[in-house]
């Protein structure tokens, strides 16, 4: 559950410059956070994959959220997703435009095929 400490708790991530957006890949949004264990720095890697049907799962490595759904940082990156207009709908990838090269290709040798026979008449 979302609560609004929560939320309050990822602006103040987001204002304070502990989490960042690093790149995207394919349909996954990767973002770093930075941990607050006392003497040492962790990031954490946070993830926001759009699904096909335009949700996006969210994952992030701290130990928040081993055991919850949500965490802050998760929360935070969605702030920052706004704030930079990322892409939140799914974008299919494949090879598809290759292949309709292919078969462009296939059809001309058709047609000259056609053609060549048509000669023959
Ligand atoms: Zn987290």
């Amino acid at each position: 559950m979302i609560t609004e400490a929560m939320i309050t708790r990822a602006q103040a991530l987001v204002d304070k410059n502990e989490v960042a957006y690093v790149n995207t890949n394919g349909n996954t949004h990767n973002f770093q956070g930075k941990g607050h264990n006392v003497g040492k720095d962790k990031i954490y890697i946070i993830t926001a994959e759009i699904q096909q049907n335009n949700e996006i799962a969210w994952s992030c490595d701290c130990p928040h959220a081993q055991f919850n759904d949500e965490c802050k940082h998760g929360l935070a990156c969605q702030i920052l997703m706004k704030d930079k207009e990322l892409r939140d709908e799914y974008k299919a990838f494949s090879n598809e435009d290759d292949g309709r090269d292919d078969r462009h290709l296939q059809d001309d040798k058709l047609v000259g095929k056609i053609h060549i026979e048509s000669d023959d008449d």
